[in-house]
């Protein structure tokens, strides 16, 4: 009955050989491709189109059609030119990392089930947490997604509220409206979350900011006050350390001043800037994230990890686990409590083995490595900026703490309608030239350009390129 067996190994040994020659290749030639993809809408499905197989066929073939019909509908994240939204990298130990996981494709749901997949988890979180010298009370759990860490941090707080919502749940009981606060620019999977969780998008509070984009305290606090007025439960407040729109940091110290005062559930969310806290030169942004009760750092932003791969760490973690926490008789051990069970950590029972990919990525980079990394990115944002501040007719639009840069182009003779239209030309045009590709956002209502550092393999000439380019396309567009 061979023919039922899987890939024979010769065979799989053979296209593995393959695969990383394409991805040596891949990265050898990725500047050659347009980094963001120019496939129109429906032209990947429609290639596709056909019944799937009914025979299966050899695995060149599979490559081949992998290449031609795939790859042209692939943005390239790993680009070094990648300069959208937060850049992410797959570094060589992380792919190494991941493709190994995959092999050994263990399910880390009980410690039994891979006791190394637990312990490599709690380990390199533990290296995490010290790296971005938080205190060693905090315990980390890998989730996927930021937005998964924020829901499940979120599902802790109402836990720890008291109201029992997870025997009870919400429906049908005579409770308060449960409250949150974010600052007006916090991430959307706050939202998301309130979604999930039965909390509702009116119970979000959207907290004003300072003129650097940073949630106030004061307002905080007055929030806070007003809806306990009228009858509402605070549970939670998620400061952001390294805002989405302009990577503003929020004054974690004083609004855990006003969690502490008001007992409230403190979230930050440092799914970005939270790597930078590796550099002990900017530690004094995030000065009160060690009274937090939870914090998110995500790995795959920019630790250099192949997504995903995203920390959650938690002062009590045991309020995680009353919160999520459901043991059926097929899941019972003999350990019992003296082992680390991570699927009571979070709603999933099935769990990869992310900590593999993290762990090898640490030890290849090391710490000095990967914070010479997150310094150098920091460095060519700032060099960005001194050139968009000297040059006539741009602005940095907002300040640049990590390696972010917000930037607009203001020639002083258009009206302030003439300035957005080119400003989103401007977007589209140099990101049709397939040689870098941006993002944007708003401040203060104005559409902002966006420039994010942090792919592995970006250098200062991609940087320098990217602003030639725009100065470019800028006289183009008027
Ligand atoms: C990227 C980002 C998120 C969401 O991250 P995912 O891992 O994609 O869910 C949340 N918050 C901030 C501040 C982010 O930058």
């Amino acid at each position: 009955m061979t023919e039922l067996n899987d890939m024979p190994p010769e065979e799989l040994q053979r296209h593995g050989h393959d695969v990383f020659d394409w991805i040596a290749r891949y990265f050898g030639e990725i500047e050659e491709l347009p980094v963001l993809s120019t496939a129109l809408p429906g032209q990947v499905a429609a290639k596709l189109s056909g019944p799937m197989p009914e025979q299966g066929s050899g695995f060149d073939s599979i490559m081949e059609e992998f290449e031609r019909t795939l790859l042209p509908g692939i943005t390239h994240w790993n680009h070094p030119a990648f300069m959208a939204y937060f850049g992410i990298t797959a570094s060589g130990p992380g792919i190494l990392g991941e493709a190994l996981a995959a092999a050994l494709n263990v399910n880390a749901m009980l410690w039994r089930t891979s006791p190394a997949a637990t312990e490599l988890e709690e380990v390199t979180l533990d290296w995490l947490r010290q790296m971005v010298g938080l205190p060693d009370a905090y315990r980390g759990h890998l989730q996927d997604t930021a937005s998964t860490s924020t829901m499940v941090a979120l599902a802790a707080a109402r836990e720890a509220a008291g109201i029992d919502v997870r025997e009870q749940g919400l429906a049908g009981r005579d409770l308060p409206r449960l409250k949150v606060y974010c600052s007006e620019d916090a991430h959307s999977s706050v939202d998301k979350a309130a979604v999930t969780l039965g909390i509702g998008l009116e119970n979000v509070r959207r907290i004003p900011m300072d003129r650097r984009h940073r949630m106030r305290p004061d307002a905080l606090a007055a929030a806070v006050a007003n809806d306990r007025l009228t009858g509402a439960l605070p549970i939670a407040v998620v400061a952001t350390a390294g805002t989405t729109s302009t990577t503003a940091v929020d004054p974690i110290d004083e609004v855990a001043e006003v969690c502490e005062r008001e007992n409230l559930w403190l979230h930050v969310d440092g799914a970005y800037g939270g790597s930078a806290a590796i550099l002990p030169e900017l530690r004094h942004l995030f000065i009160g994230w060690e009274r937090a009760d939870s914090i998110v750092i995500n790995p795959h932003k920019w630790l250099f990890v192949p997504i995903d791969c995203s920390a959650l760490f938690l002062r009590n973690p045991e309020l995680l686990r009353r919160a999520f926490s459901v043991l059926p008789e097929y899941l019972v051990t003999p350990e019992g409590s003296s082992v680390t069970n991570l699927m009571e950590y979070g709603p999933a029972l099935g769990r990869r083995f992310r900590s593999l990919k993290l762990w090898m990525t640490f030890c290849y980079f090391g710490r000095q490595g990967l914070a010479d990394r997150i310094a150098e990115h920091i460095r060519l944002a700032q060099q960005f900026a001194e050139w968009v501040g000297e040059e006539e007719g741009w602005v940095v639009a907002a300040p640049v703490p990590f390696s972010t840069v917000c930037f607009r182009c203001e020639p002083p003779e258009l009206d302030p309608a003439a300035v957005e239209r080119i400003n989103s030309d401007l977007l589209e045009r140099i990101n049709s030239t397939g040689e870098v590709f941006l993002s944007h956002t708003r401040i203060g209502g104005k559409f902002t350009l966006r420039i994010a550092i942090g792919n592995i393999r970006t250098e200062e000439r991609h940087v320098r390129r990217a602003w030639e380019l725009l100065r470019a396309c800028a006289k183009e567009v008027q």
